[in-house]
């Protein structure tokens, strides 16, 4: 057969795939670090992650390795037995943040619902709401996954609207907004169970609240016996330059949720972390997944969160972080409106200039050698791999520069 060309894999994938995502017209086939290449060879800086799954970089050796040699030993029990890799993880897993148990899933979305699951059931078993009465409190411009219920939580009608009834139960407030918080934790409080809140809102734009909301949420949470919910699923693991975003105020989650990078782009792999007191409120038979904690997992997840210590990745990001924004900050163009972000979670508002828009700004981009998506019409995040080195951002500040400059 003839070699495809980038046409036909994107024909093939319109004509059989649905049409659930508008992908840039590039066509990868290769990874391997903070590069990709296309099916033509050309090579590409990766500046996306796959949304900050890719932190350790593409393929990076040692996770692969975990990969290869579970998979030939025993890849998945199902949770109707014991094996030998779950409990390893789970020790680690929940030594390295810091609490008493974890509860592992497969995709972010998972582990979301696991924890909307376990603040509701906690709410009924521990805080004593009345079961039809369990309230979470969640945010404006959230984005915590693609199920019924969490797209319940959204206010973009491009996830909610259409899909028939909503699950009800969610209070949305604004994002980073603690008086409104506190209004509804004034009002509501005794059936609140949970507020679950991304430290960073990632999808709807690298959203950065000021300092002192996380803390402040946090105290609000604490004071109405309410838990305080972390989706850290893109900005948790080494992303906003610590190991959590929620580090940065020194808070503790009452529930961490991961997802993503907990693998380094290998496979689907999320949990939930918790202490007892939330934890034990789910028994067995109540919950569970059929790959979720699967041997696989297991042993990519503990190679993943030490890549991420080995490697010092959240000082890279953290230095490398300060340093792109400090570079892009000198750019000087009428389609650069804004810079903000935190460690090596970026993002660039781009105002329309003669027409063109975020997109074309992202194709130029690709022409240059350098693969970013848009968010949101005007929104370009900027997610390279966190093992990214200073020569090569600065090549990359100078891509987007000369990017720029052709507009
Ligand atoms: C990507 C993402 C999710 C959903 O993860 P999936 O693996 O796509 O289900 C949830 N929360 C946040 C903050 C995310 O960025």
């Amino acid at each position: 057969m003839a070699q495809l060309t980038p046409q036909d894999y994107m024909a093939r994938e319109d004509k059989y795939g649905a049409h659930n995502y508008h992908p840039l017209p590039v066509v990868l086939e290769k990874g391997e670090g903070v590069y990709m290449w296309d099916v033509e060879g050309n090579k590409y800086y990766d500046f996306l992650s796959a949304y900050s799954a890719v932190n350790q970089g593409h393929c990076h050796p040692k996770i692969i390795n975990a990969l290869i040699e579970q998979s030939k030993k025993l890849t998945l029990t199902s949770r109707a037995f014991y094996n030998n890799v779950l409990g390893e993880f789970e020790e680690y897993v929940t030594k390295y943040f810091g609490y008493d148990k974890v509860l592992p899933m497969n995709t972010g979305a998972e582990a979301d619902e696991t924890a909307l699951k376990l603040a509701r059931r906690w709410g009924v078993k521990k805080k004593g709401i009345a079961n039809e009465e369990v309230k979470i409190i969640c945010c404006e411009g959230n984005f915590h996954g693609r199920t019924i219920t969490i797209v319940s939580m959204s206010n973009d009608p491009d996830s909610f609207a259409n899909y028939g009834p909503l699950t009800p139960g969610f209070i949305r407030i604004p994002y980073n907004d603690t008086r409104a918080l506190e209004e509804v934790l004034e009002q509501h409080g005794k059936t609140v169970a949970g507020f679950l809140v991304e430290p960073i809102q990632g999808e709807a734009g690298v959203y950065v609240p000021d300092s002192g909301f996380l803390k402040k949420s946090y105290e609000l949470c604490k004071k109405h016996n309410v838990l305080f919910i972390a989706d850290e699923v893109q900005t948790g693991l080494a992303r906003t330059g610590k190991m959590l975003a929620c580090d940065h105020e020194g808070v503790r989650p009452d529930i961490l949720i991961l997802g993503k990078a907990l693998s380094g782009g290998v496979l689907p792999v999320s949990c939930a972390l918790a202490d007892d007191e939330v934890m034990l409120c789910i028994k067995p038979g109540e919950h569970g997944s059929t790959y979720g904690g699967n041997p696989v997992a297991g042993k990519v997840a503990i190679a993943a969160l030490e890549v991420l210590k080995e490697e010092n990745l959240c000082e890279n990001s953290e230095t490398l972080g300060a340093l792109f924004r400090e570079e892009l900050n000198k750019i000087n163009h009428p389609m650069k409106k804004l810079v903000r972000g935190k460690g090596l979670l970026n993002a660039v508002v781009i105002e329309p200039h003669n027409g063109k828009t975020a997109w074309d700004f992202c194709l130029a981009l690709k022409e240059n050698g350098l693969l970013a998506k848009p968010t949101h019409e005007h929104i370009v995040r900027f997610a390279p791999p966190l093992i990214i080195n200073e020569a090569q951002i600065r090549e990359c500040v100078a891509i987007i520069e000369k990017t720029f400059n052709q507009f």
